[in-house]
């Protein structure tokens, strides 16, 4: 599927280092060092109620990443899924008593527009899960013939019991997780409650795929475990001796468990080799003190923000206010306080001359190296542009030097 239009980075100039970025990972390597492909995988939304702004908090947070690893010259390879086959969208389909087809859609075209207004750089593959059902197929297939997987009825499951050791949390929590997020611990016959839908049989209304094992259509976790390695690690994932890797996972905290675990293990089920060398996940977003949620109703979209005339960018630097692995709040105020720092900030960048611009983008580039310190960043950028707007400082440095920098970093085009 086309993703959506590219972003294009100015040039930062010579003169400034990059050093490997160190991030607080879930699990697995800090330092994004090494790999000389980078290669990034993010969950990509269930397009049913895009783009509210934990999903653009998600997203721009990955953005940030892809961004600061191209500016060090790094080649960067980033997939994205499009979860277009799965429960809670047939069940909003259903009870909006639409087609999914349709409503898939259009949250899809939705969300394409929205990333490229927050100016999110697009994934190499947008890849929708209705469109590699067979590949799907085959991993299914040989977790059957590699034993790590069986029939429950005409349901085909995973068997969990050789992974069950590096569960990330104790195994009462698990069940507890599993069964809020999609999971089914209850059903009888399974070998164990956690394992968890490889392949759900055909049942009446629902869209169906024909496979070797009988019609049906995939499970969650298997999606992102089969999009992942054929379009990160190659066609070749299945007989490939070595290299199946990837570099990064990513996605919102509420996919450590169930679906980062699963889509993990699937993969080392089927490579022999861990899916990645660092998981890391982004918090969740909140409005007015409370949560964030389809189910309270107080879903802020980012496609609403841009039709009440909000700044896109105004809207980028107010995600980026907070710290990504943070649970934070949104707020009309957090809105206002950007607004104020992107006004001074272009004010400043107007100036025919300014000063320190060497020092700010050495402390910007600190700040991000650090955990992604956006807000510590932005702090920095908003007591530049203060003390330039105070007309004390003689500056004699050219402010096309900040202004790339911001766009090609922070994605902020000013
Ligand atoms: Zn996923």
């Amino acid at each position: 599927m086309n993703s959506w239009p590219t972003v294009a980075i100015p040039p930062l100039g010579a003169g400034f280092h990059l050093p490997a970025m160190r991030v607080k990972a879930t699990q697995g390597e800090s330092l994004l060092a090494g790999d000389d492909e980078f290669k990034l995988y993010v969950c990509g939304i269930t397009p049913y109620d895009a783009t509210h702004l934990g999903h653009a908090a998600t997203y721009l947070t990955y953005d940030l990443i892809h961004r600061y690893l191209l500016a060090q010259g790094r080649r960067v390879s980033f997939v994205e899924n499009i979860t277009d086959i799965d429960d809670p969208l047939l069940e909003r389909a259903a009870r909006d008593e639409v087609n999914w087809i349709e409503l898939a859609q259009s949250q899809i075209d939705l969300f394409r527009s929205d990333m490229t207004a927050l100016h999110i750089l697009p994934p190499k593959s947008f890849v929708p899960v209705t469109e590699v059902i067979e590949l799907i197929v085959t991993c299914v297939e040989r977790l059957l013939d590699l034993g790590f997987a069986y029939k429950v009825g005409e349901d085909i499951y995973l068997d969990i019991s050789a992974f069950k050791s590096t569960l990330p949390m104790p195994e009462d929590e698990a069940l507890l997780i599993f069964a809020e997020r999609g999971g089914d611990p209850a059903l009888v016959g399974k070998r164990d409650p956690l394992d968890a839908l490889l392949w759900r049989a055909h049942r009446a209304g629902e869209p169906s795929w024909q496979a070797p094992f009988g019609e049906g259509r995939p499970g969650w976790h298997i999606e992102c475990t089969a999009i992942a390695l054929r379009y990160l690690v190659g066609e070749d994932f299945l007989t490939r001796k070595s290299g199946s890797t990837i570099s990064l996972q990513g996605g919102g905290s509420d996919l450590i468990f169930p679906h980062h675990f699963f889509s993990g293990v699937q993969a080392q089920a089927l490579t022999g080799e861990p899916f990645a060398k660092t998981y890391l996940h982004t918090g969740m977003m909140g409005l007015d003190g409370e949560k964030m949620s389809k189910s309270k109703g107080n879903l802020v979209f980012v496609s609403k923000l841009l039709q009440s005339g909000t700044d896109a960018m105004v809207i980028r630097h107010a995600l980026m206010s907070s710290k990504y692995s943070a649970d934070r709040m949104w707020s009309n105020e957090v809105l206002e306080s950007s607004k104020a720092q992107v006004e001074r900030l272009r004010l400043a960048l107007a100036k025919e001359r300014v000063s320190g611009v060497e020092l700010l983008i050495n402390q910007l580039i600190a700040a991000l190296a650090n955990d992604l310190d956006t807000p510590n960043a932005l702090t920095i950028l908003d007591r530049w542009s203060a003390a330039e707007l105070t007309g004390e400082l003689e500056g004699d440095d050219s402010p096309g030097v900040v202004t790339r920098f911001l766009d090609a970093l922070l994605g902020l085009a000013l």
